[in-house]
């Protein structure tokens, strides 16, 4: 049999069972850890997607901050599970996803044990990825020390970790200015903007062309595309529309806008 992956024959033994087959342990190795445990759930297309960009999201990847084995990367706008960081300060099992991946996400406290009038508990996050949907659970702190208070004999309140407070806020400064980035990516590229950049790809023209290089590559264009007498066409229709398009550009661009 092959890898779904790869294509590359493999046993039994030299590899794992995904949803729909197997994959060879190098494919597997690639994808993020975490994902593996789940792999019989998840099928080769999906798989597909997390080991394709796990190596660039590994370049990438540098901590900023971490809570246990929760690490971020602010600027990049990643976060990673990890219990080690090797000597580069990255993840070595490829536990790093993007925010802008992510559909939910949660951090908590769970199971307050006390211990000599102290609280302790387990921080736990969780997360759900879309396209392709995945979620986790993972303990990423045992035994965090709470603030606590005495509020009589018997009795004491209690707040969670100061550390996870701090993360937490680092952590949504993260996401908001994950979501500004998001918008003002959508924004830049209306379907106008879309539409001019195919126009000075097929006029294969550079940002700030002049009014003559759009004119002579129209007319190349149409020596090309649209010989003399042949009436209109698709073609034809094509050329004249980009041009329009790349003409009222030129205008705006004098205009300053
Ligand atoms: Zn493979």
């Amino acid at each position: 049999m092959a890898c779904l992956l790869c294509g590359t024959e493999v046993s039994t033994f030299s590899s794992v069972s995904i949803a729909n087959g197997r994959i060879c342990k190098d494919c597997a190795s690639k994808v993020p850890e975490i994902v593996m445990e789940n792999a019989k759930g998840l099928y080769d297309t999906e798989l597909k997607i997390f080991m394709e960009d796990a190596d660039e999201k590994y370049e990438e990847f540098s901590v900023t901050s971490s809570l246990g084995d929760l690490h971020i990367d602010e600027l990049h706008g990643l976060f990673a599970i990890a219990k080690k960081l090797d000597a580069n300060g990255k993840p070595k099992n490829r536990n790093i996803f993007s925010i802008y991946e992510l559909e939910e996400v949660g951090i908590y406290c769970k199971s307050p044990k006390v211990n000599n009038h102290i609280v302790f508990v387990d921080i736990e996050f969780t997360f759900t990825l879309t396209k392709p949907t995945f979620s986790k659970k993972v303990i990423v702190e045992r035994n965090a020390r709470c603030k606590t208070k005495k509020s009589d004999a018997t009795h004491v309140t209690w707040e969670e970790p100061e550390s996870l407070n701090m993360f937490k806020t680092l952590f949504n400064n993260m996401l908001e200015g994950g979501l500004q980035k998001m918008q003002t990516l959508l924004c830049s590229k209306t379907v106008e903007a879309y539409e001019l950049d195919k126009a000075r790809a097929l006029f294969m023209l550079s940002e700030d062309y002049e009014m003559e290089d759009l004119n002579r590559a129209k007319r190349l264009m149409l020596q090309v595309y649209h010989p003399e007498g042949s009436g209109v066409t698709r073609e034809s229709r094509i050329i004249e529309k980009a041009y329009y398009l790349l003409a009222n550009d030129y205008k705006n661009r004098q205009r300053g806008y």
